[in-house]
């Protein structure tokens, strides 16, 4: 007991090590130095009652320094990305363009006509700024921009079949990861879901059989990120139409990414596009503005300005509204199609359409005198939900690994700066190129440098 109280009378002081902070990292402000020492003193004084000797004052203002640096640190932090899937979720999804950048710079950097009307003087409307916009590209009656896909589905149910019960086919009742589960948004809507077919076939009688009158809509689901093969059956989406209009019910076309330009020309199937979504006879269209699209996040509403204005009624659409930044940079994206210009401008559109001569130059032009790397074919990924399974075609930087192991090699370039994510292929690892923006060209080959020339 003795030996305890004094292991505990070993542990400096919070004030003490806040100060051995600061003296460490001048530039951390006190407050944020004083909160570091206090928990790294918790951490100290929880080892000593575990029986540990508490480590001396330098070794825990070292350890507070680093914490409250992180503290302090812009985030999230740029990293380049080389893993070939160029709408990669867990690297932010699309990257925007250029004139996108500048229109959210902007209208977050001063003041906008955001919600007021220049020609009456008096207040606007904010959606306004960007309904129209997405009428004109997707050819659609109305439109409502939201914070969110998984908003734009969920605003959609609650509007529309609360308290009733939607359709799914089973085949489509998924998650797509992150917490989008198809069952729960629909229970969270206050909606009822009915399943319908089977997991691998669903025709539009199983649809006809399962509808009865409390039954308020379907909902189709793009299945995202698997994909069926063999044995399998989905509705024809005119017919599927003719039953929900014959039966008073209201379709719903969850599209995930939507897709305004063909995926086809470069050698994927045909991601479905939005607007062949609203002729095949959905009354709603929704999908990600920052998938396929290539824009900011958002959501995206379109249908009949009928089935539109009571979703842009309910009280949670202020709550799920996008903020100007979002409005401004997705107005931004959107022109580029209305310009015809996507190819060219737009980051994700780019990525999917650039040649396989060109990433070979630009991989050479990476790795141009640096030892032990090699230029191989490789495969990168749509991402994002969209085109489960399938490929384009790429081309990568391997790096051979002598002995440092390829996990060793991913996490010395995930500790470059900015971070450069690699991809693990058959125990080597890939930086491929499709993936990789080409101002971050310069970047690359610094990190590739650095990380071979410390190997040897
Ligand atoms: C990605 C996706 C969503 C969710 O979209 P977020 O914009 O990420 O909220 C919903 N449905 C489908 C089919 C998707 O692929």
């Amino acid at each position: 007991m003795s030996d305890a109280r004094a292991d505990f009378r070993s542990i400096p002081s919070v004030e003490v090590v806040a100060r051995a902070i600061e003296r460490l990292a001048p530039d951390v402000p006190a407050r944020v130095a004083v909160r570091a020492a206090r928990a790294e003193t918790d951490l100290v004084r929880n080892a000593v009652a575990h029986g540990q000797q508490a480590s001396n004052a330098d070794a825990i203002a070292r350890a507070g320094a680093l914490r409250a640096r992180l503290v302090l640190q812009e985030a999230p932090q740029p990293v380049i990305n080389a893993t070939g899937v160029i709408v990669h979720t867990n690297l932010g999804r699309a990257p925007l363009s250029d004139q996108a950048l500048e229109a959210v710079q902007a209208a977050a950097g001063g003041y906008s006509d955001l919600e007021y009307d220049l020609g009456m003087g008096q207040r606007g409307s904010r959606s306004n700024h960007i309904s129209d916009v997405v009428r004109e590209v997707t050819g659609a009656e109305a439109a409502l921009v939201l914070n969110n896909n998984a908003a734009a589905v969920f605003l959609a149910l609650e509007a529309h079949a609360r308290g009733r019960e939607v359709l799914v086919a089973r085949g489509e009742s998924i998650e797509i990861g992150g917490g989008f589960r198809i069952p729960d948004i629909l229970q969270a809507s206050g909606a009822r879901l009915r399943d319908v077919g089977t997991t691998n076939r669903t025709r539009v009688e199983d649809y006809a059989r399962a509808v009865h009158g409390d039954t308020a809509a379907i909902l189709r689901v793009h299945p995202s990120n698997f994909a069926q093969v063999g044995f399998t059956e989905s509705p024809d989406p005119a017919e599927l139409a003719d039953l929900a209009r014959g039966r008073g019910l209201l379709l719903i076309n969850d599209l995930g990414s939507g897709a305004l330009l063909d995926t086809a020309a470069y050698g994927l199937t045909r991601e479905p596009l939005i607007e062949e979504a609203l002729e095949a006879g959905a009354d709603l269209v929704t999908f990600s503005g920052d998938k396929l699209l290539g824009g900011p996040q958002a959501g995206v509403i379109v249908g009949s300005s009928e089935v539109i204005e009571p979703i842009a009624r309910r009280p949670l659409a202020r709550a799920l509204r996008p903020d100007k930044m979002t409005i401004a940079g997705l107005r931004a994206t959107l022109t580029h199609y209305l310009r015809d210009e996507a190819l060219e401008t737009v980051p994700v559109w780019q990525m999917i359409s650039a040649g396989l001569d060109e990433l070979r130059e630009r991989g050479e032009r990476v790795m141009d005198g640096v030892a032990g790397v090699r230029l191989v074919n490789s495969s990168a990924a749509v991402g994002g939900g969209s085109l489960p399974g399938q490929v384009l075609p790429s081309v990568a930087i391997e790096i051979a690994d002598a002995g440092t192991g390829a996990n060793e090699l991913a996490a010395r370039f995930r500790n470059c700066s900015p971070p450069v994510i690699g991809r693990i292929h058959a125990g080597r690892l890939r930086l491929d190129m499709r993936t990789v923006l080409a101002k971050d060209e310069d970047a690359l080959r610094t990190a590739l440098r650095a990380v071979q020339h410390a190997r040897r």
